[in-house]
């Protein structure tokens, strides 16, 4: 009997906490295994961090390996490459999956170059389908959809030869699939093994720096672009994020030209959001700011052109200055609100 094509995602843990993307990405290993009769598995590397591997079930994973080792307490390249490799030469998974995170940008190469394999950055659509190439079908192919050549076009990359087909991608891209506690699946322990080599850098002293927003979780975005004009003109911004109770999200042209901290950014570049509601304030809709939000419930655009891109997008549009529309919204929606 030929053993099911494996669909693994890397659970990346700080502490216990499980990052987000990691739980994202093991619902799309889900669809991906189903459309392959193939299972899912998480690959969970750390220490103490055994009561996670319920977690990683719930969210759609058929089986934990499960590494645990005082080595693997903090991130480090060297010994979660080894114990990454090791496995993935034991056990030959078809796809494997990894958030585009710092971490996951740091492990998602070594791990391919140590494998041969391909591996595709920054996805943000995964698919299965066949890929003939002279004459031969390869079928069910991992397609790894991303942006290209500065977002003009929408690549679909193939690994029809190496194995596993390697994918990164960005955190809030994949919808997050609510656990389902009810399910069941196999937890396998496995000792990782190291050479002294790969311990060779010790972390002394770790700094955290929390972020100041959480636009991830927003279910209320009201974005600046340039058409905001200056750093003070964000505070209209924020004006209006604050009567609706949601972040302040800016485009990269305004962060570029310093109006904003480069953390509100949305887009293919910066963060990927999906509120509820996204008020994009003299934004002119480019395809890579648009990656980043096209996802959210409604989308209102404040814009002055009234051929500007984002109307396309938008499920409600003002054409006007903002300066002059943004303070009537305010004022309209305290009047509702009292
Ligand atoms: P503009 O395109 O200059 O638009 C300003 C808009 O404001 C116009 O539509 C104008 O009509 C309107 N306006 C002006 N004055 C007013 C007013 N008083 N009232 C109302 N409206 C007004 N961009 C991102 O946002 N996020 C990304 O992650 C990102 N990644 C990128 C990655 C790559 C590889 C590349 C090449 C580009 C990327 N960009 C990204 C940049 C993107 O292509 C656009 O340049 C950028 O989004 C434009 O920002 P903007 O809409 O604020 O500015």
């Amino acid at each position: 009997m030929t053993q099911p094509r494996e669909v693994w995602v890397f659970i990346e843990q700080d502490g216990g906490n499980v990052a987000p993307v990691s739980l994202e990405l093991l619902g799309k290993a889900r669809e991906l295994a189903d459309q392959l009769d193939g299972k899912v598995c998480g690959l969970l590397l750390g220490d103490g961090v055994a009561d996670r591997a319920d977690m990683v079930i719930h969210h759609g994973a058929d089986e934990v390996l499960l590494a645990q080792a005082p080595e693997l307490g903090v991130y480090r390249t060297l010994p979660y490459a080894r114990v990454a490799v090791d496995l993935v030469k034991g056990r030959q998974p078809y796809i494997f999956l990894l958030g585009a995170t710092p971490v996951g940008r740091d492990l998602a190469p070594r791990i391919a170059s140590a494998c041969w394999a391909g591996l595709t950055a920054d996805c943000t659509s995964l698919q299965i389908g066949d890929f003939e190439f002279r004459d031969e079908v390869y079928k069910d192919l991992l397609y790894q959809i991303r942006p290209a050549f500065g977002g003009n076009i929408i690549a679909t990359i193939v690994n029809p030869e190496t194995r596993p087909q390697m994918a990164t991608v960005r955190e809030g891209v994949m919808k997050m699939e609510q656990p389902d506690e009810a399910r069941r699946g196999v937890i396998t322990q496995v000792a990782p093994q190291f050479d002294p080599a790969d311990l060779v850098v010790e972390v002394l002293e770790r700094e955290m720096r929390l972020p100041s927003c959480d636009l991830k979780g927003a279910s209320v975005v009201v974005a600046g672009g340039m058409g905001v004009g200056s750093k003070e003109g964000f505070d209209l911004i924020a004006g209006l994020a604050h009567v609706l109770g949601g972040e302040v999200g800016a485009s990269r042209a305004a962060v570029d030209a310093g109006f904003i901290e480069k953390e509100h950014q949305v887009g293919q570049t910066g963060v990927t959001v999906r509120p509820r509601l996204y008020v994009a304030c003299g934004i002119s809709g480019a395809v890579q700011h648009c990656a980043g939000m096209d996802q959210a419930g409604t989308i209102v655009a404040i814009n002055s052109d009234p051929s500007a891109p984002i109307f396309q997008l938008a499920h409600y549009r003002i054409v006007g200055d903002l300066h002059e529309v943004i303070p009537q919204l305010i004022s309209a929606y305290r009047g509702t609100a009292k």
